[in-house]
């Protein structure tokens, strides 16, 4: 048997360390794991300090079209993806002028999707309206194609959330409410994801901090007390109703302990690169600002070692984490104004595999565990069958990651956007190769489509 591609080297999922294995791809497949070699019309040995990787799956993206494309747009994410060992990513409804609160919108970002980034798999996440309240009909339509809703508790990009706090509570609830009931009436899980932040404290610090120019201001004008009081409401919404939650972007370390001692098994929480990597002492101006913002470094370890770390009543390390990188790009011009009025967000997704590769090389941590927060748990999350791990029968979602090569962030980059808030930050690692369904799409810094 002579394989489409055959990939050969040391490799890892969330379940196993296959040692040094043959990868038989076939038809977009996994066809067959060997300890024999294999043969393939293509081979791509891996050597020295190269490991095999699912394909990483993100899924916290904001992609920017329609709507917003002087900042990012299908096409050029699908070279970002590439180039960070992404292949899979769930789009995010706030996109500024442009939310997908609407079937009619899922549909149109689908097929722009399929159109100008074919070899990624990207799906999307519908908006729970909130203002003037949630839309029943709307959010079963949406069920129909999409399995993941989000709701924001506090102000953000897109202006999706409740501004009246007497109003906010009851709707919200409603809208978890409607997706328990739509999850039974169509028999399939429908996940919410949450942008935990407390709207009230953020509206008082904004107006406490406002007149300082210190750009750490821009963390302490929105208290990290309020995530871990968001998500225990969240979570207590998801037992009432029995929705599967997702924490987006968790950057406290009580918000941390509020999710593990309420979550049940079906609820997960996104980490970012930017709440490992930078904390509130690292907010040099504008370009750092994001929503939730970076914390106390107090609260960057505790994310750290939360990696390592369990969730009341688990086993394995990881559990209930998702590497979720929050890709927000905007276009410089919008980042050089006064730290208040910049938009927040950061674009971080090409420098995903890179973070993992540092997640290994630098913080010890495994590559097993490394697999199960940046592929199996997303994947179980999202209720992909067919992802997130190494097995014959699989999709041949794979990336090579180079754990030998320090790698130093800098230009060129592949976001539209044009910046990078890790511009200069060495990592401990880089992306060699990136397979999307048995598709070599990225080859030591080159791009194959
Ligand atoms: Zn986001």
């Amino acid at each position: 048997m002579t394989y489409d591609l055959v990939l050969e080297g040391h490799a890892f999922d969330a379940t196993a360390n296959f040692g040094y294995v043959y990868i038989g791809i076939e038809n977009g497949r996994i066809a067959e794991i060997s300890e024999k070699a294999l043969d393939g019309r293509k081979i791509i040995r891996c050597s020295g300090n190269q490991i095999i990787m699912p394909g990483f799956i993100n899924t916290h993206v904001h992609m920017r079209e329609p709507g917003y494309t002087e900042a990012e747009g299908f096409k050029s994410y699908q070279r970002v993806a590439a180039a960070g060992g992404i292949t899979t990513a769930r789009d995010q409804p706030n996109n500024p002028g442009y939310p997908t609160t609407t079937r009619e919108r899922l549909d149109e970002k689908s097929a722009l999707a399929k159109a100008k980034a074919p070899f990624i798999d990207i799906g999307f996440i519908g908006g729970v309206r909130l203002d003037p309240e949630p839309d029943r009909d709307e959010m079963r339509r949406m069920a129909e194609v999409t399995n993941l809703f989000k709701i924001f508790w506090t102000r953000s990009v897109g202006n999706m959330h409740q501004p009246d706090i007497l109003k906010r509570y009851g709707q919200i609830e409603a809208g978890y409410a409607i997706l328990g009931e739509l999850s039974e009436e169509m028999g399939k899980v429908l996940n919410m994801s949450n942008h935990c932040e407390y709207e009230e404290l953020n509206t008082y610090g904004e107006w406490f901090h406002r007149d300082s120019e210190d750009p750490r201001a821009l963390s302490w004008s929105r208290p990290g007390m309020g995530e871990g009081f968001e998500i225990k409401r969240a979570l207590e919404f998801g037992k009432k109703y029995d929705v599967p939650v997702n924490i987006c972007h968790l950057s406290t370390e009580d918000g941390k302990k509020v999710f593990d001692r309420n979550s049940l098994m079906k609820d997960w929480f996104e980490l970012t690169g930017h709440h490992l990597l930078l904390c509130e002492e690292d907010i040099t101006g504008p370009f750092r600002k994001m929503y939730p913002p970076l914390r106390p470094r107090s609260d960057m370890m505790a994310m750290r070692e939360r990696i390592n770390g369990y969730r009341e009543g688990c086993q394995r390390p990881g559990d209930g984490v998702i590497l979720a990188f929050d890709h927000a790009p905007h276009p410089k011009y919008k980042k050089e104004g006064g730290i208040w009025e910049a938009s927040a967000g950061i674009p971080s997704d090409e420098h995903f595999g890179h973070v993992v590769a540092h997640l290994i090389t630098e913080w010890g941590i495994h590559p097993k565990t490394a697999a199960r927060i940046s592929s199996w748990n997303a994947s179980k999350f999202l209720g992909l069958i067919t992802k997130g791990l190494i097995d014959e029968g699989y999709d041949a979602d794979l990336v090579v990651l180079d754990l030998g090569k320090n790698y130093i962030v800098a230009p060129p980059y592949q976001t539209k956007c044009g910046w990078a808030p890790y511009a200069g930050t060495e990592l401990g690692g880089k992306v060699s190769y990136t397979i999307a369904k048995g598709r070599l799409i990225f080859e030591d810094g080159e791009f194959r489509f």
